[in-house]
């Protein structure tokens, strides 16, 4: 609202405190009696409180990319896309009872296959 501008706890007609908006669904200015929607007021806190989540996808995406394409190309052939070429990368589990996973990525389609040693 362009009336609107500047401190939402002062009368932008007479720059008199404004009360706290209570039950009522407009606030009215006790010296002027300049008169203002709650409505405002609660559109003023969801712009405040809506920014977080895009960060932490973004994030996540970029972990994935990361595990994509790393190591040597081996002649293994793709069970999804029947090309030849696959990175061949091992990843050690937590446990060194469990021993290696090997994973093998495809250079065309991506495709993930896993073979645990
Ligand atoms: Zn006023
Ligand atoms: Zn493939």
């Amino acid at each position: 609202m362009s009336y609107f501008g500047g401190d939402p706890n002062f009368c932008p007609e007479c720059g008199n405190i404004l009360p706290v908006p209570g039950i009522q669904d407009t606030v009215r200015c006790p010296r002027c009696a300049f008169c203002i929607p709650i409505t405002d007021f609660s559109g003023l806190e969801i712009h405040s409180t809506v920014i977080f989540n895009p960060v932490e996808l973004s994030s996540v995406a970029l972990e994935d990319k990361d595990f994509d394409l790393k190591g040597p190309v081996i002649d293994r052939r793709c069970s999804r896309c029947n090309k030849e070429g696959m990175v061949y990368h091992t990843r050690q589990m937590r446990s060194a009872d469990e021993g290696q996973t090997v994973f093998f990525t495809c250079t065309n389609c991506r495709y993930q296959e896993k073979e645990d040693s």
